[in-house]
């Protein structure tokens, strides 16, 4: 029996290209993600052999490796084709009733890499690698990491920088933009395969394009008031990186806040702020509108095509409002978050804003040490007005993390590992682990000092 059963490989010709990654000179294993190994039942491969088959160097029995295509919406601006430019899909792998992508990130170019040269570098390929396993362990819906190789080769960016090739495990590689593109196209039959096979493998009880456009809506909403809850900033939520299955996908310039502020921003080519912390939520919306357009054309009846799907992507505000009371009464302790339950987190919200305090930890302390927790004159009301309605120390428990992928922890792990050190990317990898726990090393718990602070990512492409 084979490893593999690659659905999307079966779709028609125009979905993709098929093609082996690159070879690399010297493919060493970095990191090896061995429970989600065991779970997608992989065979026990030896160090040298993952390394081949991870770096591109060879490819597994039953693989059928290919770049998929597809289009978006980036920074609002439409590009009608973008696609797998530095990532290859090696092939599908089913385990307990479960279908799981294996793809490559960084493993040469394709016919979509435009100007890029398909390749990635030690950073990105361990920030992808540090921060989707942190959501995991958080219980926020995420693509996976499975491996990270390096090349033995060097990258050129603005400088010379070591490359390396992140494996990625999602429950598909299927964007907003793979709709987009035969939408635009005008390619109607290719259109409808898309969804009957994204039916069939992500929302099996949907009722058809309807029923099918509103489960996006619904996992789309509950996704970002879970970002929204531990402070995540995605940085590039553009249409391509719009994941239909709802999970966390395409860790660019991705940061989770220390200090908190509502119109946060780091990535260094978001320069109108359009992706900022708290415009997620509507661009989440907006690119459901993009979806529900490239959609249209299978709806029998243009104008009441266009009158139903209106009022789906309008339903985004109810779940995400429904999700948003959920988690972060959590993180309050109150398991039935009314409009009082709501307007405790807005003036905490607002009083952390103006005190520029840390996000993860003002929740955090508010259990173990509330008199820690902040330092505003409305503060001592709040404290008296939240313990009235009587907080469940168990539930904040459970949703206020101790540690998270800080910025300049991130880096610092990156930095040493292009220094060949991999000791701090391997301790805050098994700090991520188990996130609201005590870390062992209290520094993962801390934020920056003032001369740690990073200000700024980048999508290091
Ligand atoms: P991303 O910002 O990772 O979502 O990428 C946006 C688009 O640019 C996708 O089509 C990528 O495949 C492509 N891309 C990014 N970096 C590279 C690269 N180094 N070489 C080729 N294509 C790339
Ligand atoms: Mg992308």
């Amino acid at each position: 029996m084979t490893l593999f059963d690659n659905s999307y490989a079966r779709l028609p010709d125009q979905f993709y290209t098929k093609l082996a990654p690159t070879p690399v000179a010297a493919p060493k294993l970095r990191a090896w993600n061995s429970e989600l190994a065991a779970d997608l039942g992989l065979p026990d491969w030896n160090a040298d052999e993952k390394a081949a088959i991870f770096g591109g160097n060879a490819v597994p029995e039953g693989a059928e490796p290919l770049a998929a295509l597809y289009a978006g919406h980036q920074f609002g601006n439409w590009n009608p084709q973008l696609g797998d430019g530095r990532a290859i899909l090696l092939g599908e792998v089913v385990t307990g009733g479960t279908r799981r992508d294996i793809q490559l990130k960084g493993s040469g170019p394709t016919p979509y890499s435009r100007m890029g040269d398909g390749r990635n570098w030690v950073g990105p390929a361990l920030r992808e690698y540090l921060v989707s396993e942190a959501m995991h362990a958080l219980g926020i819906p995420t693509t996976r990491a499975l491996a990270v190789v390096t090349t033995g080769e060097t990258v050129l960016r603005e400088t010379p920088l070591p490359g390396a090739i992140v494996t990625r495990v999602a429950s598909s590689h299927i964007r907003v933009g793979t709709f987009q593109i035969f939408a635009a196209r005008q390619d109607t039959a290719a259109l409808q395969s898309l969804v009957d096979h994204v039916i069939a493998r992500h929302y099996p009880g949907a009722d058809g394009v309807e029923g099918f456009l509103e489960a996006v809506v619904a996992r789309q909403a509950d996704l970002i008031a879970h970002w929204m809850s531990v402070g995540f900033i995605h940085g590039v939520m553009n249409t391509d990186n719009a994941h239909v299955a709802g999970e966390t996908i395409d860790y660019g310039p991705c940061a989770f806040m220390d200090d908190y502020h509502p119109a946060r921003v780091f990535s260094s080519i978001d320069h109108g702020g359009r992706y900022a912390f708290s415009n997620q939520p509507n661009i989440a919306a907006w690119n459901m509108a993009q979806l529900a357009t490239a959609l249209l054309p299978l709806m029998p009846d243009r104008e009441a095509g266009i009158e139903r799907f209106t009022e789906i992507v309008n339903g985004f505000a109810e779940v995400y409002q429904k999700a948003w009371r959920r988690v972060f009464g959590a993180k309050l302790g109150l398991s039935d978050l009314g409009d009082a339950g709501v307007d405790l987190v807005t003036t905490l919200l607002s009083m952390m804003a103006e005190e520029k305090a840390d996000f993860t930890n003002t929740f955090r302390y508010l259990s173990s040490d509330p008199d820690e927790a902040l330092l505003h004159s409305g503060y001592a009301d709040w404290l008296v007005r939240w313990r009235v309605a009587e907080p469940d120390e168990a539930l904040m428990a459970r949703a206020n993390p101790q540690v998270i992928p800080r910025n300049h922890l991130v880096e610092e792990a990156i930095q040493a590992a292009v220094r060949e050190d991999w000791a701090p990317f391997e301790a805050l990898h098994a700090a991520l682990q188990t996130p609201f726990d005590a870390p062992t090393n209290a520094r993962f718990q801390m934020p920056p000092e003032p001369d740690e602070v990073v200000v700024q990512t980048f999508c290091g492409t």
